[in-house]
């Protein structure tokens, strides 16, 4: 069959390669996701909680050697503030995101804001995308009430990897695949994700990106275009870089592919994605996408946390933001569910299986 969850090496580089959003993978994607996740997008609130960072990774711009922006960490009371009224306006779900630090200010800083959370908001979901942290750490902030993390891969590929890092022992392929293996081990529900689009990158490296996820049978994926900026060594590479309208495409393929192979994870339509065209909402939704991430980052902060440049910022109320996504998901056809914290179908099936193995 054409589009089985089993669909091999060759032809998810064959669709790779061709095919536009009215292709027959897009076609079958939607039918996928449709039959397996639902018409419903989620939400997860997003907090840019630090861009401090102890990683000098070549094409991102919170790396450590850029010296051009001032590093903050918001205070704990400015975080809840954007977590109640959040709460209040029906997201269940709320992800705090960071440079990687290791430090046990950063770590009691996240702990306090989860127990918090844990105390003060019923029913929530918290995802933790703050890059490797040691074992110890994440089982703290586990039991101080977070249940998702999400770390990307960035790319399957050891060489490539190898490529985009610096080789001073704090960027090894090893470590953060170990790390990602040891979150899925230890109960997290797991999100990962790659770049799209890197320099030199080809539809056989992707398609092994997807070989990876699936075979890690992870229940989240964040993956968007990598995105140029200029304070980073990659921006030496621009030139060789795809047109961005190719990348997009790309980015929807891959999308398309991971909801076939991984009918009811969590997928997410990302910013990046959002940044290289305004209508990458729609197109990644339709692409297979099925999570929305609004930015709940206080203003001040949100000019400093440019991973990539180009950014959207903006300046809408969030009550504005929420009516604005509501429209643009209705238009396409689908709904987003306020007052559900979206649990990936793909963990909740495996939990089952699990305890039926035990079980029987
Ligand atoms: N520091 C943590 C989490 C924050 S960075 C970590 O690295 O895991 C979150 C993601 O931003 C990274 O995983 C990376 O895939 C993405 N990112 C960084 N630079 C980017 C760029 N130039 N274009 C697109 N995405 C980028
Ligand atoms: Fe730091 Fe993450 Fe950026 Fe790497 S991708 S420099 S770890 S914030």
């Amino acid at each position: 069959m054409k589009f089985s969850r089993n669909l091999s090496r060759e032809s998810i580089i064959r669709f790779l390669e061709g095919g536009g959003p009215d292709s027959e993978l897009f076609k079958a994607a939607r039918e996928v996701l449709l039959e397996s996740a639902g018409s419903s997008v989620f939400l997860r609130g997003i907090i840019e909680l630090s861009n401090d960072c102890r990683k000098n990774c070549f094409y991102c711009g919170l790396r450590r050697d850029n010296k051009t922006f001032s590093r903050y960490t918001i205070p704990f009371n400015e975080v809840i503030n954007a977590f109640d009224s959040g709460y209040a306006k029906g997201l269940r779900s709320f992800l705090l995101q960071s440079g990687e630090l290791l430090g046990a200010l950063h770590i009691d800083h996240v702990e306090k804001i989860l127990h918090w959370v844990s105390r003060n908001l019923e029913g929530v979901r918290m995802v933790l995308s703050m890059g490797e942290l040691p074992m110890e750490s994440l089982e703290r902030l586990r039991e101080a009430g977070a249940h998702r993390y999400l770390l990307r891969i960035e790319t399957s590929s050891r060489e490539l990897y190898e490529r985009f890092h610096p080789d001073d022992g704090l960027h090894e392929y090893d470590d953060r695949l170990r790390s990602l293996q040891m979150i899925r081990a230890s109960g997290w529900q797991t999100g990962t994700g790659v770049l799209i689009g890197l320099p030199g990158q080809t539809a056989e490296n992707l398609a092994d990106d997807l070989l990876f996820m699936k075979e890690l049978d992870i229940d989240m994926c964040g993956m968007g275009p990598y995105l140029e900026h200029e304070q980073t060594p990659l921006w030496n590479r621009r030139s060789e870089l795809r047109h961005w309208e190719e990348r997009e495409l790309l980015t929807l393929r891959m999308i398309s592919l991971l909801r076939i192979l991984l009918p009811t994870a969590n997928i997410a339509a990302t910013t990046a994605l959002q940044t290289l065209d305004p209508e990458g909402l729609e197109k990644g939704l339709m692409a297979g996408a099925n999570v929305v991430m609004p930015n709940l980052t206080p203003m001040k902060y949100r000019k400093d946390y440019n991973l990539y440049q180009g950014k959207v910022h903006v300046e809408d109320t969030l009550d504005e933001v929420l009516k604005i996504l509501e429209n643009r998901c209705s238009a396409i056809g689908r709904d987003v569910e306020l007052g559900n914290p979206g649990d990936p179908l793909h963990f909740s099936n495996r939990i089952k299986e699990q305890v039926g193995d035990w079980t029987e």
